[in-house]
């Protein structure tokens, strides 16, 4: 099978029938709930009606017939917009952290949930050397202990460990964020209210379509076992966990930031799908065309985004590729990590933040920051790691962290990239 960090083509027959479900999903969040697989499709952008042929033909007719003028990728971004577009988490940047205050950690530590707060901050402070931990909900510091833990045993007790652990609103947006004092903080405003935050997003995503009975439908092209296995749960029986429900959102909102990058910078996608060869084979095979000629990447990328993004929608409907992630209930703590650990790790930690937080806080947008968001080759190698990554060094440098003490190896080009920017040695 194909893999490319986020897409891999489990297909490789041009099976149309295939994409239907996502196009009925994507156009009919508000339809008749009783009537789920309606006919009308979203369109394909800009593309003239003779300038894409597939093998099948009368398919492909069918659906030129249906389509309506919308891209899929418009679409996406209509939806994405609306979902609260928690992601995980920023970086407050002031001051650094003082190396003479880490506490010798055990190289393995054995996690056991606490049956109630006093005990999870027990835990806390006697195996993790965390002084303060204002953690007043169970779920969420039993999640935060175990997530720790599980960094800390990756890390052979060398993670840095924050020195404090807070739970309260803050940005509306993130989900947590790691303070340069050493402080990690648990966004309450969306944690402490996990199921409203499940439901705003599976609402506002475009390619999930979920009914009153509690079956949910997700499009061929983003649907994993394990996301729909927690959907079906989470909106049928109703036996989600908490940390379950935190997994599930990550879920979501990974697929978000991969359909919002599809549809503000297409041309990343479609290299990174030419670039791997199983799927520019499959484009050969299958015979999709362009202007009448077999597609070319190389032509492709002098259309307008407009026309690449109708080309990408077509190229991954027809191939059935997978925008899918895998997500682990703990990548939220772990990403923050990176960040913590980033920052001890290099001295230049301050100007690889995003552009906003750097402006943000008065300064200039840094060199580093802009050479990352506008030299095409860093960018793709940081779409091998996830959209988010592609944001600054410092998303890059904690998105491929969390990679890493997943366990999941990156090429070459990814390693450098890491080093380049000082990522922590995991
Ligand atoms: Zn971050």
């Amino acid at each position: 099978m194909a893999t490319l960090t986020n897409i891999s083509s489990t297909n490789n027959n041009t099976n149309l029938q295939n994409s239907k479900d996502l196009q009925n999903i994507a156009c009919n969040k508000n339809n008749d709930k009783s009537n789920p697989i309606n006919t009308e499709i979203v369109g394909y952008g800009n593309l003239p009606k003779d300038t894409v042929s597939f093998g099948n033909t009368q398919e492909y007719e069918n659906k030129q017939n249906k389509k309506s003028g919308l891209s899929k990728t418009q679409k996406f971004i209509v939806g994405a917009g609306l979902l609260a577009s928690a992601i995980v988490g920023g970086i407050f940047i002031k001051g650094r952290l003082n190396n003479k205050e880490l506490v010798k950690l055990a190289e393995n530590i054995k996690f056991e949930p606490a049956k109630n707060i006093e005990d999870a901050k027990a835990f806390a402070k006697t195996h993790l050397g965390i002084e303060k931990f204002d953690v007043d909900n169970l779920d969420v510091a039993n999640w935060v202990n175990e997530g720790l833990v599980f960094v800390n045993n990756k890390r052979l007790g060398k993670a840095i460990m924050p020195k404090k652990v807070a739970y309260e609103n803050f940005d509306e947006k993130a989900m947590a964020a790691m303070n340069s004092n050493g402080t990690l903080t648990i966004n309450k405003a969306n944690i402490g209210d996990i199921d409203n935050l499940l439901n705003k997003s599976i609402e506002a995503m475009p390619f999930i379509r979920r009914f009153e009975n509690g079956t949910v439908k997700i499009s061929k092209n983003l649907q994993t076992p394990q996301l729909q296995n927690l959907l079906n749960r989470f909106c049928k029986s109703k036996d989600l966990s908490f940390c379950e429900k935190v997994e599930l959102y990550q879920n979501i909102a990974s697929i978000k930031d991969m359909i919002v990058l599809i549809g503000t910078k297409p041309s990343l996608t479609l290299k990174q799908l030419f670039n791997d060869k199983e799927i520019s084979e499959q484009i050969k095979k299958a015979g999709l065309k362009y202007k009448g000629k077999p597609l070319e990447l190389e032509e492709i990328l002098k259309q307008n985004k407009e026309e690449q993004d109708a080309i990408l929608t077509e190229i991954a409907t027809s191939l059935n590729i997978k925008f899918t992630r895998k997500s682990n209930k703990f990548d939220i703590i772990v990403h923050e990590m990176g960040h913590s650990e980033h920052q001890r790790n290099c001295k230049n930690f301050q100007n690889l933040s995003k552009s906003e937080e750097q402006i943000k806080i008065g300064k200039e947008v840094s060199e580093e920051t802009k050479e990352f968001l506008e030299n095409e080759n860093i960018q793709q190698t940081a779409l091998k790691v996830s959209p988010y990554s592609t944001e600054s060094p410092a998303e890059f440098v904690a998105e491929t962290y969390k990679d890493l003490i997943n366990g999941k190896t990156h090429t070459e080009d990814v390693m450098e990239l890491y080093r380049k920017y000082e990522g922590p040695p995991v």
